[in-house]
């Protein structure tokens, strides 16, 4: 890839002056209220309740007074009873993959899909893509948001794009080889997948063509990213989505060594709340990431609680770009496990375990209950190098764990290489709960 066009804005408002911005963040939240108000029963009905009058809006902050919307109020209007617009004006629909129960469809006009296109583009060029790269996209096309949203983002740069979809491993890595793809772009984990995958195959990953990954769909932890960047030999650029807000593209990576990604505000607008109490919170705090869509027409969402945990960041980026950005999410508050009352991510054990060089990329926590106490094991595969002692590896982990978690493990387990169930298409598990109900 060439690295002049590293970081280069996409569009002018991605560096616009803040205040600008937040007029046409503003105008564009008058309009897709108005809309709303006027299509969908269960907005005009919600915004009446809380005396939310679109015309009146003078400011991002009365946004506050207009309830959040949840998961549970999609899933109660199943399959499109919160859409906006006459079918006829639907061009797309897509779902998220929703464990058990119904999924969550989602629907896209022209200009829906427009705005997808340009945010994903916006990724890309940020991570310096030209028209002159192979782009490799193994991610499921279909329902799922992932393939044809990092598919569709390529088509704006005019790269050479190769649909790989998701699985067929070996497939995968024979086109990274024969087409020289330069980057790739897939589901977190398959990252580590595929690099197996070819060392089984006798070949180093490293000496492969890809150069920059693009990552997404998963929690996707700093130590994950440095992980599969050590592996490949590549750069790797995270992104955030979610089908209900747009699907991949919703903030994006600037530079492969950011600690943040720049939320694509002039669409999606954030706020950071407390979980429980529902305040929002200020910058730099953690919580819960609700976005609000600016733009969206079939399917225009307000407050929308995505149940992802994260803190934002205002101010100019070294990069140039003066969007807010947003952490890199350290868990999810319907993906976390209380253990004796402590809540516990299973990214919080990745960023500890990643510490250690000894230990490999895969692991799994389980909790389950011993007599009236919760009993909370973690068991990480050792790295295919390690020759050490197992017992003090053991010791170790369980030393750095217990110093970060705030509850110390019961059981701490360090196994072969190879041991820990992959997962090659789809989302990747890592916590099981045997307490309520057993989800293996
Ligand atoms: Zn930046």
């Amino acid at each position: 890839m060439s690295h002049e066009s590293q970081s280069a804005p996409w569009n002018a408002i991605e560096t616009a002056n803040p205040d600008e911005r937040r007029e046409v963040q503003l105008k564009r939240l008058q309009q897709v209220a108005t809309h709303a108000y006027e299509n969908v029963p269960f907005y005009s009905r919600r915004f009446d309740e809380a005396g939310f009058v679109p015309e009146e809006v003078t400011s991002m902050a009365d946004l506050t007074s207009v309830p959040f919307t949840t998961k549970e109020d999609l899933l109660a209007h199943y399959p499109d009873g919160l859409v906006a617009t006459p079918k006829d004006d639907v061009l797309r629909v897509h779902a998220s993959s929703g464990t058990g129960g119904k999924p969550k469809v989602v629907s896209y006009t022209e200009n829906d899909l427009e705005v997808w296109n340009e945010v994903v583009a916006r990724y890309y060029s940020g991570a310096g893509m030209t028209a002159a790269d192979t782009y490799q996209v193994s991610l499921g096309y279909g329902l799922f948001t992932g393939g044809f949203g990092f598919h569709q983002g390529a088509r704006e740069i005019g790269a050479r794009i190769v649909p790989m979809s998701g699985g067929n491993t070996e497939r995968q890595i024979q086109m990274i080889q024969d087409l020289e793809s330069d980057s790739i772009g897939l589901v977190t984990s398959y990252a580590l997948y595929i690099a197996e995958a070819a060392e089984e195959l006798g070949l180093d990953p490293r000496e492969l063509p890809v150069s920059t990954i693009f990552v997404g769909g998963e929690i996707t932890t700093e130590a994950m990213m440095d992980r599969i960047a050590k592996r490949w030999d590549a750069d790797v650029y995270s992104n955030y989505g979610l089908s209900e807000i747009i699907g991949p593209g919703a903030a994006a990576q600037c530079d492969a060594r950011s600690d943040s990604m720049h939320i694509q505000e002039d669409h999606f607008y954030p706020e950071i709340i407390n979980p429980t109490t529902g305040d929002v919170l200020g910058e730099g705090e953690s919580g819960e990431l609700v976005l609000t869509t600016l733009t969206k027409e079939a399917l225009p969402l307000f407050r929308y609680r995505t149940g992802d945990v994260t803190s934002l960041h205002y101010g100019e980026c070294a990069c140039g770009r003066t969007t807010v950005r947003m952490d890199h999410v350290t868990g999810r508050t319907d993906n976390m496990v209380t253990v004796r009352g402590t809540n516990i991510f299973a990214s919080q054990v990745e960023t500890v375990g990643f510490d250690l060089d000894a230990l490999g990329e895969h692991y799994r926590l389980d909790v389950s209950r011993e007599g009236p106490m919760d009993h909370l094991k973690i068991t990480f595969e050792s790295d295919t190098e390690f020759s050490g002692d197992r017992a003090d590896l053991e010791r170790e982990l369980l030393e750095s764990l217990s110093k970060q978690l705030q509850v110390t493990p019961d059981e701490v387990s360090v196994v072969d290489p190879g041991t820990i169930e992959r997962t090659e298409v789809g989302k990747v598990k890592r916590l099981y709960d045997h307490r309520t109900f057993d989800t293996e």
